[in-house]
């Protein structure tokens, strides 16, 4: 069986069954599974870690998943939205300290108001950063002509989670109507690579209804569509939301930990040049997750640089690390834990996927 798991490590491309088999693997396989995808990574990566500073510009949101703290329905948290400046000072932050990158995040909603000042926000921090800082938007579900206005304005790289491919647990963790469409998620996908962005998707592991199945074509949608990003986590439950009715399913949160583990270690191998996500959720549940992350086959940090009185109303999900620092002490804080995991946070760097420029030259 050990062996059995060798050979499949060997293969230039996985099956579902192949996938399976890794999601499934213990002990000396597992073992054997991240030491091949931390050996892919050093290869196609190397040792460096990018960061992109995350500004949760606002927790207003018109949708209501199921699963989602700051969803529309939940009555029970403080909504906020950062005025321009407040967002300009903290991406200058971002500028001053090197980062290389920032993502613009916040609950989704539609319309020209919110076309007109996230384009004006990005021209600004262009032209206060001298072109030099990246910017990564995490939005949400746009109209194809709004992508196009954000990406001329120069935001260049695009998180859109999925959050499952199976449709049917779509539609068991989102309310069903129009608003909440996977047809449409899937549309809003294939409109930003067609614009040029860096596209970027990803899954939450360990949902109630989740199957090992489900996960398998999860990565198998991710290699199909040809992503250039990865952002995954494991689901963890919020107290104030529909989704909590189904708690008594989940797997234990110290195996939906490993789950996601897995997973970005079988996502390194398919995709070996991508970048993936060491995701916040993640050190929710084990402290040194992000670093475990890394050196399992990630090589982007988000550091939450939205200002401190802000961060405890942006919970997606319950205990979210951080909450309460200022930005710099949570700097230190990586740094720090990167240093032991023995790779190199790179400052002043953008940190594109290679795989987008490839990507890019095929067509
Ligand atoms: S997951 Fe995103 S779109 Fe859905 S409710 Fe939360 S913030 Fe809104």
């Amino acid at each position: 069986m050990y062996c059995y798991i060798k050979d499949i490590l060997e293969k230039e491309i996985l099956t579902k069954s192949d996938i399976i088999k890794l999601l499934r693997c213990e002990g000396k396989e597992k073992e054997e599974l991240f030491a091949k995808s931390a050996e892919i990574k050093e290869k196609y990566i190397g040792s460096k870690v990018w960061l992109r500073g995350l500004i949760e510009f606002s927790n207003i949101c018109g949708k209501d998943c199921l699963y989602c703290g700051i969803r529309k329905g939940n009555r029970n948290i403080q909504r906020y939205n950062l005025s321009d400046e407040e967002i300009i000072n903290v991406a200058m932050f971002a500028y001053k300290n090197n980062y290389g990158s920032i993502a613009l995040q916040s609950g989704e909603l539609e319309g020209n108001n919110v076309a007109v000042r996230v384009e004006k926000l990005i021209r600004n921090i262009k032209e206060l950063s001298e072109g030099k800082l990246g910017i990564t938007l995490s939005v949400g579900e746009q109209k194809p002509g709004v992508y196009k206005r954000w990406f001329e304005a120069g935001a260049h790289r695009y998180l859109l989670r999925i959050e499952t491919t199976n449709e049917s647990l779509y539609a068991k963790i989102h309310p069903n109507d129009e608003m909440h469409s996977f047809g449409k998620r899937l549309d809003c996908l294939k409109s930003l690579q067609d614009i040029g962005y860096q596209t970027g998707t990803g899954v939450m592991i360990g949902l109630p209804f989740q199957t090992i199945d489900n996960l398998a074509d999860d990565l198998l949608f991710m290699k199909n569509f040809d992503i250039d990003m990865c952002g995954m986590g494991p689901y963890i439950e919020h107290a104030d939301t529909p989704l909590i009715h189904a708690s008594g399913s989940l797997l234990p949160l110290n195996q939906r930990f490993d789950l996601t583990l897995k997973m970005i270690a079988i996502i390194r191998i398919m995709m070996k040049d991508i970048n993936i996500v060491a995701s916040t959720a993640l050190q929710t549940i084990d402290p040194t997750g992000r670093e475990k992350a890394i050196k399992t086959g990630a090589n982007i940090i988000m550091p939450n640089i939205t200002p401190a009185k802000y961060q405890s109303s942006y919970k997606l999900y319950d205990n979210k690390p951080c909450t309460e620092e200022f930005a710099e002490d949570c700097q230190n804080d990586f740094e720090t834990k990167i240093s032991i995991a023995n790779t190199k946070v790179v400052y002043g760097e953008w940190g594109d996927s290679s795989h987008y420029d490839k990507r890019v030259e095929k067509t």
